[in-house]
C-alpha cells in the first residue's frame, strides 16, 4: 500500500485537507474539507479521478472532525501529517517536528492567536492518536516573516515590549514561499529584485519581498493589520479601540466587530464575499470596493518605500487571482512608481500552493 502524506489546515469554522503520496508526485490524491454550518457539520471530499462527494457529518469538534476525515480517508497508510499553524511566535522560525516540547510551546503562544491556535493545537492531539507512528511536522505562516529587519519587525514601543513578543509577526507567510517556489520554478530571478506578494483573499496581506527574503508586510501583531480583508477591518487608530474601552465595550465585542464585523461586511452592510459586492448596484458595496481599492494602493506605496521602489506586485488568493477589473485599479493606483527600466511596475497572477509548500516542508524534514 502506498504511502500517504496528510496536510491540515485547522481553521475557526473549517478544516481543510489534502492527502498527497508521500514520495514522488506533487498531484493531490484527494483534497477535501469540513465546514461547520449553522446547525450541522458538512464533508466535502475530491478524491482525484472520481466523483465528488459532500455529506453532513455527526462531528460537534474538531476532534470529531478528524475521526470523520480518518474514516474518509479508508485504509490508506498516512506516513506523514503536515499541520498550517497560523503563529509560530519569536521562536519558531522554520518547520518544527511536532514532540511533546512543541506541543507545550504551541500552547504558550496561544494568547498571540486565541481563535486560531486552540484548533491547531487540536487538530495536533488528535492526529497523534489516530496516526502515532506517522511523522507529524508544524509549519508555520509566521515563519517566512521572520528575518526582515527591525525596522519594520518593531511598534514604536519601549524594548521590552519587543523583547516580550509584541513585534509585527506578519502572516500569509505558506502563502508568499509558495509563490516564490513558483516563481524561481519559472525561471525569475529573485535576486535583486523588488516584490510585493499581494494575497488577496477572505485574509488580505501584502508583503514586500527584497531579494527573495520577506522585507515588510502589512499584518502586524495580528491577522487585523493591514487590508481591508472580507470581515475584519484592517489598519485602524488604535484611539478607536480606547475609545470603545471608555464607552463601556467589552474585549470580545471589540474582538466580534474587529474580526467578524468588519471590512468588506462591515462597509457594504451585504457580504463579505467580493463576488457579490462586484454583482451588486448599491453604493455601499460600490464604496466598500472603492475602500478595498484605495487601502490596497495605499499600502503598496508604502511598501514600495520600505523598499525603495517595486519591480513587480504578484497577485494571489480567490481575489487576486480572479478579480481583473480590481486588480487593474490598483495597477492604475500604482502607476506613479518608477518599476523596472523606468517603466511601471509590472503585474503578475499566481496561484497561491499552499499545500504543497506544506508538503515540500514535510519531505524535507524525513
Ligand atoms: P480564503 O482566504 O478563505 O482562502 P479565498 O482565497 O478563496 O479565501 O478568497 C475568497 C474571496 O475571493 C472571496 O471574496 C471571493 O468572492 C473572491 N473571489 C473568488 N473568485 C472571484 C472572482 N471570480 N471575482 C472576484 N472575486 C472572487
Amino acid at each position: 500500500m502506498t504511502q500517504a502524506a496528510l496536510i491540515l489546515n485547522a481553521g475557526s469554522s473549517s478544516i481543510k485537507f489534502a492527502l498527497f503520496p508521500a514520495e514522488g508526485g506533487d498531484a493531490p490524491l484527494l483534497t477535501g474539507s469540513v465546514e461547520w454550518r449553522t446547525d450541522r457539520a458538512v464533508l466535502h471530499l475530491a478524491p482525484a479521478g472520481a466523483a465528488r462527494e459532500i455529506r453532513a457529518i455527526d462531528a460537534p469538534d474538531h476532534p470529531a472532525a478528524l475521526e470523520a476525515i480518518a474514516a474518509a480517508l479508508g485504509d490508506r497508510q498516512i506516513a506523514m501529517v503536515g499541520h498550517r499553524i497560523v503563529h509560530g511566535g519569536p521562536d519558531f522560525t522554520a518547520p518544527a517536528p511536532i514532540d511533546d516540547s512543541v506541543l507545550s510551546a504551541l500552547e504558550a503562544l496561544v494568547p498571540l492567536a486565541p481563535l486560531h491556535l486552540p484548533q491547531a493545537i487540536g487538530g495536533i492531539r488528535a492526529t497523534r492518536a489516530l496516526y502515532p507512528n506517522a511523522r507529524q511536522v508544524a509549519v508555520f505562516d509566521t515563519a517566512f516573516h521572520a528575518e526582515k529587519p527591525w525596522l519594520h519587525n518593531a511598534f514604536a514601543l519601549p524594548g521590552e515590549m519587543y523583547d516580550a513578543g509584541i513585534r509585527r509577526y506578519g502572516f500569509h507567510g505558506i502563502s508568499c514561499q509558495s509563490i516564490l517556489r513558483t516563481l524561481g520554478t519559472e525561471g525569475f530571478e529573485l535576486a535583486g529584485s523588488k516584490l510585493i506578494i499581494a494575497h488577496l483573499g477572505n485574509g488580505c496581506s501584502m508583503t514586500a519581498v527584497r531579494d527573495g527574503r520577506c522585507h515588510a508586510t502589512s499584518m502586524g501583531f495580528s491577522t487585523l493589520d493591514g487590508l481591508v480583508m472580507g470581515t475584519r477591518s484592517g489598519r485602524i487608530d488604535p484611539g478607536v479601540i480606547l475609545h470603545w474601552l471608555r464607552a463601556g465595550k467589552t474585549g470580545a465585542e471589540i474582538e466580534r466587530i474587529l474580526y467578524y464585523g468588519a471590512g468588506l461586511l462591515g462597509l457594504s452592510g451585504i457580504s463579505n464575499d467580493m463576488r457579490e459586492l462586484e454583482a451588486s448596484e448599491t453604493p455601499e458595496a460600490r464604496g466598500a470596493i472603492d475602500m478595498f481599492v484605495a487601502r490596497a494602493i495605499e499600502e503598496a506605496s508604502r511598501l514600495a518605500g520600505t523598499m525603495g521602489g517595486l519591480d513587480h506586485i504578484v497577485f494571489c488568493g480567490g481575489i487576486g487571482e480572479n478579480a481583473a477589473e480590481l486588480r487593474d485599479r490598483i495597477m492604475e493606483g500604482l502607476a506613479f512608481l518608477p518599476g523596472p527600466n523606468g517603466q511601471r511596475p509590472g503585474m503578475l497572477v499566481r496561484a497561491t500552493r499552499e499545500e504543497h509548500e506544506i508538503l515540500c516542508a514535510l519531505r524535507g524534514a524525513a
